[in-house]
């Protein structure tokens, strides 16, 4: 990169998680760097994702911190929740991490531009009025929520907009089991909504461990969150109480409010990828070599645009890695062993092969499993249980999955998920002390597996 009859060395076009790493990293080297945002700063994960969404798992915690007290000896009544001032709290510190971009990207020597980009050819960037030169382009607009095309679709709503609803409604229904239905599921029930979660399919969370499925299967349904599995959505309709959900049996739920929770797609309609012969794949995805690279010299993409794994941190690391590939070292990121948490509740943390994963792959696998009532639950009375599961190959005995349903779980497994890049085997578990008392020695404590 140091081509001076461009303006810039590299222009970003998304000031996400993925594309404010890249531009600070590249600036940070020297690189003369752009980058163009239509939204606000911090793109999904910092508007309307990772974080708002935090913030409202914690609030929901709540919930149960003030029911748990009791059995310690505290007063009885729990205080008023009110939406309003979480959202409005929410909303001050969202403004505050817009602003620590802001300077983040500043500082790094990066010049913001507002407003929406599209590229007239490979080197030139058109933003409004203004065009733009650049040797080297990134693509890194993320994605958005998919809506299936029902009859009375817009009905509901998507992720997006619970973050600046003015309410919650009493009832509320979820549609999609993935990572967003069990995660707002969760959030809404803790706050005090009536919940009921569709999901298609007999299970949700396909792609997890089954005895995660199936376990927080089990502690949604007893912290009363109705689980509609089985059931397809093929219409919405309005109703003189609010708004029911139409399955073609003739099941039917009635909600106050409709959450469309069925996955997301990639923002990459109007940039004009395809005028300049950038492989798309389904739903408009991005189609990039192991270094980023698509298929036209000079453009990249990373983060979800690419739909390789729609998490923060690996976009962050595509974007790392991207740096040093224009920088003349190309680099892959590596997808193995990436840890990932469902701030459901309780919490999933997981990392590695699932059990059906690792047989699927060759290996010959030995289970262990614990599941236990955490200690806080002694006192309380709460009836929830924490699972943990290590999935070990028998054969050289390295741990090849390492998975929980539990309070903190994400906090857990993140250790574990270092444990897990250094190879580390069902002995070196065994060897190491725990740590009492917590849930988390629970994992170095397994000594007998479980039958198959
Ligand atoms: P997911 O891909 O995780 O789940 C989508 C869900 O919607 C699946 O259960 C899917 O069913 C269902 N679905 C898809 N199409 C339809 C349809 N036409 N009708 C009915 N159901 C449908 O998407 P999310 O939107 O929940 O999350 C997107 C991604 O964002 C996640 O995969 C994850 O990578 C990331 N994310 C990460 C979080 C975290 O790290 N904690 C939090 C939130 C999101 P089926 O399984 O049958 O295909």
């Amino acid at each position: 990169m140091a081509d001076h009859s461009f303006d810039y060395d590299l222009f970003v076009i998304g000031a996400g998680s993925g594309g404010v790493r890249a531009a600070r990293t590249a600036a940070a080297r020297g690189a003369r760097v752009a980058v163009a945002e239509a939204g606000r700063l911090g793109g999904t994960c910092v508007n309307v994702g990772c974080v708002p969404k935090k913030l409202m798992v914690y609030a929901a915690g709540f919930a149960d911190a003030f029911d748990d007290a009791r059995g310690f000896g505290w007063g009885s009544a729990r205080p008023a929740f009110s939406w309003a001032d979480l959202i409005a709290a929410k909303d001050v510190e969202i403004t505050r991490l817009n602003g620590v971009y802001q300077r983040l990207l500043g500082g790094s020597g990066v010049i913001i531009i507002e407003g929406r980009a599209h590229l007239a050819d490979a080197h030139t960037v058109v933003v409004g009025d203004a065009r733009f030169t650049t040797e080297t382009v990134l693509i890194a607009t993320g994605g958005r929520p998919f809506v299936p095309d029902v009859p009375g679709a817009r009905l509901g709503i998507v992720s997006d907009a619970v973050f600046s609803l003015p309410e919650l409604p009493p009832r509320v229904a979820v549609i999609g089991g993935g990572y967003i239905a069990v995660e707002f599921a969760g959030i809404m029930s803790g706050l005090g909504a009536e919940v009921s979660l569709i999901y298609r399919g007999p299970l949700f969370l396909r792609g997890f461990d089954n005895d995660i499925r199936a376990t927080l299967a089990g502690e949604m349904v007893k912290r009363g969150i109705d689980l509609r599995f089985n059931m397809e959505v093929d219409r919405l309709e309005r109703t003189s109480e609010g708004i029911r959900v139409c399955g073609p049996a003739g099941d039917e739920i009635e909600a106050d409010l409709v959450l469309w929770a069925t996955g997301r797609v990639p923002n990459t309609g109007d940039i004009g990828l395809e005028k300049l012969g950038v492989e798309l794949g389904e739903n408009g995805t991005v189609v990039v070599d192991e270094f980023s690279q698509t298929s036209v010299p000079g453009i990249y993409a990373i983060g979800d645009c690419t739909d390789r794994m729609a998490l923060t941190p690996v976009a962050i690391g595509e974007a790392m890695a991207l740096v040093e590939t224009i920088n003349g070292r190309p680099t892959a990121m590596d997808y193995s062993n990436v840890p990932t948490a469902v701030f459901s509740r309780p919490q999933v943390g997981t990392v590695g092969f699932t059990e059906d994963e690792a047989r699927a792959a060759g290996h010959e696998v030995v289970i262990f499993r614990a599941t236990f009532r955490p200690m806080l639950n002694t006192l309380s009375g709460r009836d929830e249980h924490t699972m943990m599961k290590l999935v070990v190959d028998e054969t050289d005995d390295r741990v090849l999955g390492v998975h929980m349903v539990g309070p903190d779980a994400g906090e857990i497994i993140q250790g574990f998920a270092v444990a897990l890049k250094c190879g580390a085997t069902k002995a070196r578990f065994d060897a190491t002390v725990g740590i009492h008392p917590t849930a988390a020695e629970e994992f170095v404590t397994m000594r007998e597996p479980v039958d198959d």
